[in-house]
């Protein structure tokens, strides 16, 4: 049995619907999903949905945009209370964030007469945590760029005319947003964000386990993670991060993280969620 704990729908940027997402899923063979949009839950209720139709196990999450020592990170939140007022109310202050940011993107875009309408940007992403491959969808759709890529090379990477900083919470208030929303803290991909200097402080902070397991981390990278895990005492986790057909082929299904790792995931979550109930 085997598990895909990192994947994304149409309610962040990835291109799948949940229940799109779900059905690939089940192509595949998975047993448990996990939903893991961009500061949102919005996508998961639907996604749960499908997963029971499938007969596939649900696991609610999100990946909330974070920093440390200016580094940005994901920390992956699982099997949260996607009620949880707490977690809503936050959540709602980023999506504020990111739809006031793809605003400012699109003024930068006309500065440079690029003649983008920041509605046409919002019709596209349809969803409350737009990001910056929506605007590079728009700019694609309105024939202003031939390719994502040529988008994110001209306009959206660092350093280039409409480039906005996101607003990432702090690493250490991502991990108690998500205990006290009854969940467990991940750091994800850490291969990707040069995290390995952090995860002492994170760890120190309360974070339950690392992503080893990424479609872009290598055997040797997955192997330096799980010693981390190891040394520091951390749950074990990975996913494919799926965005559908955002980057090309869809990458569900490219990692199988084995069934045992989500029972530990489960375990620690009923942990913290007797430890919240009693605070
Ligand atoms: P944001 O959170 O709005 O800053 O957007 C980050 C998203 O943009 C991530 O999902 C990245 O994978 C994606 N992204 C960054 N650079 C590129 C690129 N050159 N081509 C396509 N997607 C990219
Ligand atoms: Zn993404
Ligand atoms: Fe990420
Ligand atoms: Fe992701």
């Amino acid at each position: 049995m085997f598990a895909d704990l990192h994947l994304h729908t149409c309610f962040s940027d990835g291109t799948f619907s949940p229940e799109e997402m779900v059905s690939h899923g089940q192509q595949h063979g998975l047993s448990a999903l996990a939903l893991t949009d961009h500061d949102t839950v919005e996508g998961c209720v639907r996604a749960d949905l499908a997963c029971q139709a499938a007969g596939i196990e649900f696991i609610p999450g999100t990946e909330l945009t974070a920093e440390q020592e200016g580094n940005e990170l994901h920390v992956l939140g699982y099997l949260i209370d996607i009620q949880h007022p707490g977690l809503l109310a936050e959540i709602a202050k980023f999506q504020t964030v990111r739809q006031n940011r793809i605003r400012e993107m699109v003024v930068r875009l006309n500065q440079v007469r690029v003649p983008l309408t920041a509605e046409a940007v919002f019709a596209l992403a349809n969803c409350r945590s737009p990001g910056r491959p929506h605007v590079a969808r728009a700019l694609v759709q309105a024939g202003l760029c031939t390719s994502l890529d040529e988008a994110f090379e001209r306009f959206l990477k660092k350093s280039r005319p409409a480039w906005v900083p996101n607003f990432k919470m702090s690493a250490a208030d991502a991990i108690h947003l998500i205990h006290q929303a009854g969940g467990v803290a991940v750091l994800a991909h850490p291969g990707l964000n040069h995290a390995d200097e952090v995860i002492p402080g994170m760890a120190e902070a309360g974070l339950d386990g690392i992503e080893c397991f990424h479609t872009k981390h290598s055997t040797a990278t997955a192997e330096h993670y799980l010693e981390l895990a190891d040394r520091f005492h951390l749950l074990v986790t990975g996913g494919s991060d799926c965005h559908g057909l955002n980057k090309g082929k869809p990458l569900i299904g490219s990692v199988k993280l084995p069934y045992q790792h989500v029972e530990k995931l489960k375990a620690k979550a009923a942990e913290r969620k007797s430890a919240a109930a009693i605070k």
